[in-house]
């Protein structure tokens, strides 16, 4: 049981303390007990935690809608849209672009593209997305169409007059153990996309809020989409929220009189709470006051010194991974439980272990953590002979 956090240390009912290695499941990014978060939190609920967004608004969420979309270079984005977790602010970008399509001439256009391998969350409408057959459940005939590909070049053969849009988690697939995309890859497919009209969606649900070195993937390689989701950072790890940003096109895509029946009716009871919006704002108060983004070089390199060596390992920015090569299936859980008694919390992926602190950590924190890794892969490998 973990009863206690502070900054990137964790501690639990026996006392015990463990570095955070992977965020607290990617959430985290300012650490834990996080002084303006906890007072911009507190301070919102000496008002009011939580009111209807159906129908209403309040101060913290125009103000967050506008910091948000102001965070995304170009001005292109310029709405954003409200649920309170990664899978809802997926299927909130899904059910807008196919809506958007039926109700704007163009009704042919009801078929999704993802691809092999992706993770957009666990509810039915984001599982149908999800390329990994261990999170779909009974399969993936959930109602709407999806084409699975592998990599952008399989796009040419493709009739874009049925593709509402095209989803992808940017840089890196999170889920599928850390995979990186080559460079350049994002740049072809927004390029392939603009050229055919297509809506691109992007997953910065993991990538999001500074995880990749910059504020969100999409900026490097200089891409734009006409959805951009958000969660698991946005509120700094501390309450469930989620954000889906998209254009003007998109917004009034939507508009007309009531009776037209051309409204987007999405809004789980939860959506825009006072009190997650509070979060985020302080969140974002955060980066810009301890100019988190900027200190974030040094300790990617570090990660990269000190782990650069370990069997198959990758980064991307503050991500950072390796994968145990065994038959052994296990191996990544074993080597997770061992480098608890030394002191380091994370979770596998398989057999990929990843490191993902939150973005406080300290120099001296990434080199305990790595110790800790790599005294229980040492453990651990050790047992295997
Ligand atoms: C975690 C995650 C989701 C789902 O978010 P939840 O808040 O867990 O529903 C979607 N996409 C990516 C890339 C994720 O890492």
């Amino acid at each position: 049981m973990l009863v206690e956090g502070r900054g990137c240390t964790l501690r639990d009912q026996f006392g015990n303390e463990y570095l955070d290695g992977n965020g607290s499941i990617w959430t985290n990014v300012h650490g834990h007990n996080h002084p303006t978060i906890n007072a911009a939190i507190i301070e919102q609920l000496g008002k009011v935690a939580h009111t209807s967004f159906l129908g209403f608004t309040h101060e913290p969420a125009i103000r967050l809608a506008k910091e948000l979309v102001d965070l995304v270079p170009n001005g292109k984005l310029t709405r954003a849209f409200f649920t309170d977790n990664g899978s809802t602010a997926i299927e909130s970008a899904v059910r807008m672009a196919l809506q958007y399509w039926k109700q704007n001439g163009r009704p042919q256009r009801d078929t999704l593209i993802a691809f092999d391998r992706a993770y957009h969350g666990d509810t039915l409408g984001a599982a149908s997305l999800g390329g990994i057959p261990l999170f779909k459940g009974s399969g993936n005939d959930f109602g709407y169409r999806v084409i699975s590909i592998s990599s952008v070049e399989e796009l040419t053969g493709l009739d874009a007059n049925r593709i509402a849009a095209v989803i992808i988690e940017p840089l890196i697939q999170g889920s599928a153990g850390m995979r990186l995309w080559p460079q350049g890859m994002l740049k072809a497919l927004d390029a392939w996309c603009q050229t055919q009209d297509v809506f691109l969606i992007l997953d910065e649900v993991m990538t999001g809020f500074g995880r990749t070195g910059k504020m969100f993937a999409c900026e490097h390689e200089d891409v734009v989409p006409d959805f951009l989701c958000l969660a698991k950072g946005i509120t700094g790890g501390y309450l469930p929220f989620a954000a889906t940003l998209t254009s003007e096109r998109v917004f009034e895509g939507f508009l007309g009189e009531p009776d037209e029946g051309r409204t987007f009716f999405y809004g789980h009871s939860y959506a825009g709470s006072q009190l997650g919006c509070a979060a985020a704002l302080a969140s974002l108060r955060v980066f810009r006051d301890e100019q988190v983004l900027e200190q974030l070089p040094a300790k990617i390199a570090r990660l990269r010194e000190l782990m650069g060596d370990l069997p198959r390992f990758r980064q991307c920015g503050m991500i950072a991974a390796m994968t145990v090569d065994s038959p052994d299936l296990s191996m990544g859980t074993k080597v997770c439980l061992a480098a608890r008694k030394h002191g380091l919390l994370t979770r596998p992926v398989g057999n990929t272990i990843v490191l993902m602190p939150p973005l406080c950590v300290t120099l001296e924190e990434i080199e305990r953590m790595v110790a800790a890794l790599r005294a229980a892969l040492a453990e651990i490998t050790a047992m295997q002979r």
